[in-house]
């Protein structure tokens, strides 16, 4: 049999940078190897190709304002489809802050330019006075994949932005607020899951404090890419990854 193998799309890893978010990608990508898991990452800047068959994981990361201010118009047209498209077909997205809103409808920017949006998530995000800052903890559900129950997990991570977003009362969030703001700092609600499209303000980076959520988006990596479990992924020694989770969770609960 061949080996398993998964393909990551890393959109504008050139633009959407800040926070060391590219470091989820060496979580997953790490968390593949020790499986015997091959993990293929290819970078799509502005005006490259994509299809919505050329990856598993689509991710995006956060970025300042005049960065997304350069990606929001292509993310609106079509390369917004082909996403559309890749999760209609149950591909996988982690979108994480800029990623995350403009993957919504938009984004109204502190200098009140409004970048439009993928659509892709029912929300508007519109930057607020003052930013958003602090350690999240959220408790979040993960529904059931091939190989993996439904799971509810804590997530941690560090969150900081302008934008306050609201979803649509159909829109499902990634999580419940337990400590920090997410969204919008009232709602109770963090981030947004539409099937295996995942977009969170959690950065730290997110997935080396979470490896069950890394782990439910290589699950689902694998079940896109034709390969499904048939039991669950070998498990991984994560006691530093537990331990960095508890500081968070008592960093958050302490703020
Ligand atoms: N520029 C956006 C905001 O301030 C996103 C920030 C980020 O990605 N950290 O809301």
């Amino acid at each position: 049999m061949s080996r398993p193998r998964i393909r990551i799309a890393h959109l504008y890893d050139d633009l959407l940078n800040i926070y060391a978010d590219r470091g989820n990608i060496a979580v997953l990508r790490g968390r593949c190897h020790a499986r015997g898991i091959e993990c293929e990452v290819r970078p799509v800047r502005l005006g490259d190709p994509f299809q919505p068959g050329d990856a598993d994981i689509v991710y995006l990361g956060g970025g300042q304002d005049r960065d997304q201010r350069q990606v929001a118009l292509e993310l609106a047209g079509e390369r917004g489809a082909a996403i559309a498209a890749h999760v209609a077909a149950g591909g996988v997205v982690l979108a994480v802050c800029g990623g995350y809103q403009l993957l919504g409808r938009g984004y109204t920017d502190a200098s009140g330019t409004h970048q439009p949006g993928t659509g892709l998530f029912a929300a508007d995000t519109v930057a607020g006075h003052g930013r958003l800052i602090g350690n999240v903890e959220l408790d979040c559900h993960l529904p059931e994949l091939p190989g993996v129950p439904a799971t509810r997990v804590q997530l941690v991570g560090f969150e900081n932005h302008a934008g306050r977003t609201t979803l649509d009362a159909g829109q499902e969030p990634l999580g419940r607020v337990v400590h920090g703001f997410g969204n919008d700092g009232t709602s109770g609600w963090e981030g947004a899951r539409t099937g295996r499209a995942i977009g969170t303000y959690l950065h730290g980076p997110l997935l080396p404090r979470n490896p069950e959520l890394a782990d439910w988006l290589v699950a689902a990596a694998l079940d896109h890419a034709g390969q499904p479990l048939d039991e669950p992924l070998a498990v991984l020694d994560d006691a530093l990854e537990v331990a960095a989770r508890e500081r968070a969770a008592g960093r958050a609960r302490a703020d």
